[in-house]
C-alpha cells in the first residue's frame, strides 16, 4: 500500500523494500489512510525534520504539536480519528517537501483559530508573529470556504489567491491540507464529497501544477478522478493491471538496458521507470478520443544525470541506440516552462520494441519537476527566508506575485479573469453560465463542449448561444471568462450528427454519438413500424402490438422496437412480422401500380370488397429533418407538387423519386422495396427541397451571373453548379438548387427562359 506522494509517510517506511526502491509506482485501490494506532509520534515528526533540517528548532516544533494537540482536544475527524492526526498529517505531507520549520509549525496550527479556543494574539505571543501571520491567512481561507461555497468559485479563486498574497507558503500548507481531505474523503457524506472532488479538480490541482508542484497535482487529480467517476478508474486500472499482467518485468528490463547502454559509454544515470496515472490516461484518451491500446505513451522512464551536458550527451546515445519517434522530441532545458520544469522530453521505441517516452533531466531540475516552487522552498541554511529565495529563483513565484499584484489593482472579479484569469491554467478555458456557475473546459473547447458540460440533455436540445449577450454560431470557440447562454429547443431531441466532429471534449463527441445512435434507431423504427402497418392494412389483418409480443422469439428480436428498426433497415421484412404473428399468413404481392401479382395460393381475405385506398397508408414525407431516415433522388431531387414513390434501401432508409425519374426503372424487378408514401408539407413553416436544372446558356460575358441572378430573386437557393461547354457558342449549366415547391420550382423556370441568354431549360430526373 502506498500513495502517489512519494515520500509520504507510508512510504517512507516502505523504501527499504527493493520494489519501492526501484522506484515503480503502483497504484492503490484506495489511497492509505493512516490507521489510528499508527497516527505520527511528536518524535517521528522532529525526526523527519531532522532528517533535512540539522538545525531545525526541535524546541520550537514540539511546543507546537503539543499545543495543537491539546487545543483539538477531544474533537474527532468524520473518520472517527482524534482532529489533531489532520494537522500533524498536513505538516507530514509538508515535511516531504523539506518545507521550514515556520511552514511545518503553521501547518500543525492551521485549524486551532479556527476550530478551537486559540487566538491569534496567544499564537503570537508563543511562536512569534511569522507563524501567527501564516496561521490567520490559513483561517482566512477557511472561512471563506465557509461562506463562498455558493459563490462564484471565480471569486473564490481571486479571494483564495488573495490570501495567500503575503506568504506563498500559506497556499503550500493550504494544498497540503487539501490533499489529507482528499486522502480521508471516503468518510464525509457522499453529497460534499462531489463538491470537494470537484473544487480539488478545478481548483487546487491546476493550482499545484501551475507552481510546478507536479506530484501535489497527479495526486490531487487521482483522487478526484476516483471520487467523480469511480467506474472510469476502474476500467482504466483494469486494463493497466492487464497490461502489467502481460509485461511482467517490463519495466525492470527497460530500466536495467537504459542504464546498461548509458554506462558502456561511461555514463552514470539514476534511471527511474514508472506507469502513467489513471486520471492522466484518462484524460488523453479522452481528449484524443483514442482507445487504450492505441495509447503509446503508458511506460515513462525518467533519467536523472548529474549535470546539463550529461542530459545532452544521454539524449544522443538514446537517440542512436532506438528509433525516434518523430514529432515527440522537446527540449524543455533550453526553453523552461513558466512553472520552472527543465526536462528533455523524447519518445523512442525501446527495448522489447515498446514505445517508451522518455525525460532526461538533472537532480536538480528533477527536484524542481515534483516540488515546484516548494522546490526552492527546501531549508537552505545561511540564505535567508524561504521567502527570499523565491523571490530570486522561481519562475512560478513570479507568477503568482505578478497575478496577485493585477488582482490587489483590479477592483471588479470580471477584470480580474480578463487579465489573469486563467493564465494559471494554460491549458484550459474557464466560462461561466448565466447563473455563475463556472464550466472549465479544454482550449479550442466550443459552446457544443459546453452545452454538454453543463448538463447532457442542454447538449441534445441546443439549437443557438448566446455568448456574452450576442448571438454566435454553436461552434464559436470560447475564450476565458465568457459567459455562455445556451438556447435550446424542446423540439430537437438529438443533435446533427456532424456535431460530432466539431465538438473537442470526449465527452461531447461520446453523449452526441449515443444520442444520434438512439436518434436514428427511433427513425429506422418509425419507418419500419408504418411498413408494417401498410402490409397490415393492405392484407385486412389486424395489427396489434400485443401480438407482436407474443412473436417476438419466432423473430429472435428482444423489442418491438427492434423488430420495427430491422424492417426500417431492410434487415427483415413485413411479411416476415406478418407470418411470425399470424403463421397461416400468405405473401400477397403488389406491384408498383397496385396490382396484385398472382403469387398468393389463396388469399385469406380474398372475398374484401375492394383494394384499400392509396392515401391512408402512403407514409407521410416531410422533409430531411424529417422523423423517417430520408433521402432525395441524388440526380434530381424531389419537390412537392411532384408525384412521388419511396424506394427502399436496406441500412439507408427511403429514398424519394419523382415518379417520372428514369432511375426507378432499376427497381422495377424489386416491388417490394417500393413504398407509398405522400408529401406532408407544413405551410406555416416552409421547407426547402432538392431539384435539378439543366440550362443551356449562351455563351457571352455575363450569362451565368445573370441566370444566378434570376435564380437568387426569386428565392432559389443554389446549392451547386457544374458547367461543360458544349460547343463555342453554349455552355450547359447543370445547377442544383433548393425551392419550396413544383410551382416555386416552375416559375423559377419560367424566369430562366424568359431571359435572352438562356435558349434551353429542363428539370433533370435522374
Ligand atoms: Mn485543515
Amino acid at each position: 500500500m502506498m500513495a502517489y506522494w512519494r515520500r509520504n509517510s507510508q512510504q517512507a517506511q516502505a523504501a527499504a523494500e527493493p520494489a519501492a526502491a526501484v522506484g515503480l509506482v503502483s497504484e492503490p485501490a484506495r489511497p492509505a489512510k493512516t490507521p489510528r494506532s499508527r497516527m505520527m509520534r511528536q518524535y517521528d515528526l522532529v525526526e523527519r525534520v531532522r532528517s533535512y533540517n540539522p538545525n531545525t528548532d526541535e524546541a520550537l516544533l514540539n511546543q507546537a504539536y503539543v499545543y495543537a494537540m491539546k487545543a483539538h482536544g477531544e474533537q474527532k475527524r468524520a473518520s472517527g480519528d482524534p482532529y489533531f492526526s489532520h494537522p500533524l498529517e498536513v505538516a507530514a505531507i509538508l515535511t516531504d517537501l523539506k518545507l521550514d520549520d515556520a511552514t511545518i509549525v503553521a501547518a500543525l496550527l492551521h485549524d486551532t483559530i479556527e476550530d478551537t479556543e486559540a487566538t491569534r494574539t496567544e499564537i503570537d505571543n508563543l511562536f512569534g508573529p511569522e507563524i501567527g501571520a501564516l496561521v490567520e491567512g490559513l483561517t482566512k481561507l477557511k472561512r471563506l470556504e465557509l461562506v463562498s461555497r455558493e459563490a462564484k468559485q471565480a471569486e473564490n479563486l481571486r479571494k483564495l489567491l488573495l490570501a495567500i498574497a503575503d506568504d506563498v507558503r500559506v497556499l503550500l500548507v493550504k494544498l497540503a491540507d487539501r490533499l489529507h481531505n482528499m486522502r480521508t474523503l471516503e468518510f464525509v457524506p457522499p453529497a460534499s464529497r462531489r463538491r470537494i472532488a470537484e473544487e480539488t479538480l478545478d481548483i487546487y490541482a491546476p493550482l499545484a501544477g501551475r507552481m510546478g508542484m507536479q506530484e501535489m497535482r497527479e495526486e490531487l487529480e487521482e483522487l478526484s478522478f476516483l471520487t467523480l467517476d469511480p467506474e472510469a478508474h476502474a476500467v482504466v486500472m483494469q486494463r493497466l493491471n492487464a497490461l502489467a499482467d502481460r509485461n511482467q518485468n517490463l519495466i525492470e528490463e527497460i530500466e536495467s538496458e537504459l542504464s546498461a547502454s548509458l554506462a558502456s559509454k561511461g555514463i552514470t544515470a539514476r534511471v527511474v521507470g514508472r506507469r502513467k496515472r489513471p486520471f492522466s490516461i484518462w484524460t488523453k484518451m479522452e481528449r484524443k478520443s483514442v482507445g487504450f491500446e492505441q495509447l503509446s505513451d503508458i511506460f515513462g522512464f525518467r533519467l536523472v544525470m548529474n549535470d546539463i551536458e550529461a542530459c545532452y550527451r544521454a539524449l544522443g546515445i538514446v537517440h542512436t541506440t532506438w528509433p525516434v519517434v518523430p514529432g515527440r522530441f522537446k527540449d524543455y532545458i533550453s526553453t523552461p516552462k513558466q512553472n520552472d520544469y527543465r526536462s528533455i522530453h523524447t519518445t523512442v521505441i525501446g527495448p522489447g520494441n515498446q514505445r517508451v517516452e522518455l525525460q532526461i533531466r538533472t537532480e536538480e531540475m528533477d527536484q524542481i519537476a515534483e516540488y515546484g516552487i516548494a522546490a526552492h522552498a527546501f531549508y537552505k541554511d545561511g540564505v535567508g527566508s524561504p521567502t527570499e529565495l523565491l523571490k530570486r529563483e522561481s519562475n512560478a513565484f513570479a507568477w503568482l506575485r505578478h497575478t496577485i499584484d493585477i488582482l490587489s489593482e483590479s477592483a471588479n472579479p470580471e477584470e480580474f479573469l480578463e487579465h489573469t484569469k486563467l493564465e494559471l491554467f494554460h491549458d484550459q478555458v474557464f466560462c461561466f453560465t448565466p447563473k455563475g456557475k463556472l464550466i472549465a473546459l479544454p482550449r479550442h473547447a466550443n459552446v457544443i463542449d459546453f452545452a454538454y458540460a453543463v448538463h447532457t440533455d442542454v447538449g441534445n436540445s441546443a439549437v443557438g448561444c448566446k455568448i456574452n449577450g450576442k448571438f454566435a454560431p454553436l461552434s464559436s470557440e470560447l475564450q476565458n471568462g465568457d459567459e455562455v447562454e445556451v438556447l435550446t429547443s424542446p423540439a430537437q431531441s438529438a443533435p446533427p450528427s456532424a456535431w460530432e466532429t466539431l465538438a473537442v471534449t470526449g465527452k461531447a463527441r461520446a453523449a452526441i454519438r449515443r444520442a444520434t445512435r438512439t436518434a436514428v434507431r427511433g427513425q429506422y423504427a418509425a419507418l419500419g413500424r408504418r411498413i408494417v402497418e401498410r402490409l397490415f392494412m393492405r392484407a385486412k389483418i389486424e395489427y396489434a402490438d400485443d401480438k407482436l409480443t407474443g412473436a417476438l422469439p419466432r423473430l429472435a428480436r428482444p423489442s418491438i422496437e427492434e423488430v420495427m428498426a430491422s424492417v426500417g433497415r431492410g434487415e427483415l421484412k413485413a411479411s416476415d412480422v406478418a407470418r411470425a404473428m399470424y403463421p397461416d399468413y400468405k405473401e400477397e404481392r403488389i406491384n408498383r401500380f397496385g396490382e396484385k401479382k398472382s403469387l398468393a395460393v389463396k388469399l385469406r381475405l380474398k372475398s374484401a370488397p375492394s383494394e384499400p385506398p392509396r392515401h391512408p397508408v402512403a407514409i407521410p414525407i416531410r422533409g430531411l429533418n424529417s422523423d423517417l431516415p430520408i433521402k432525395f433522388a441524388p440526380n434530381g431531387g424531389a419537390v412537392p407538387g411532384d408525384r412521388i414513390v419511396g424506394i427502399v434501401s436496406p441500412g439507408e432508409g427511403i429514398t424519394i423519386y419523382p415518379i417520372q425519374s428514369p432511375a426507378l426503372k432499376d427497381f422495377e424487378e424489386e416491388p417490394e422495396r417500393w413504398l407509398d408514401v405522400r408529401w406532408d408539407v407544413d405551410e406555416t413553416t416552409p421547407q426547402r427541397f432538392p431539384a435539378r436544372l439543366l440550362v443551356e446558356n449562351v455563351n457571352e460575358p455575363g450569362s451565368l451571373a445573370q441566370v444566378a441572378t434570376v435564380i437568387a430573386e426569386h428565392d432559389g437557393n443554389i446549392d451547386n453548379i457544374n458547367m461543360s461547354r458544349r460547343s463555342p457558342d453554349f455552355t450547359d449549366l447543370t445547377i442544383d438548387l433548393e425551392v419550396y415547391d413544383l410551382k416555386h420550382l416552375s416559375a423559377i423556370i419560367a424566369q430562366l427562359r424568359a431571359k435572352s441568354v438562356v435558349s434551353r431549360v429542363e428539370r433533370v430526373n435522374g
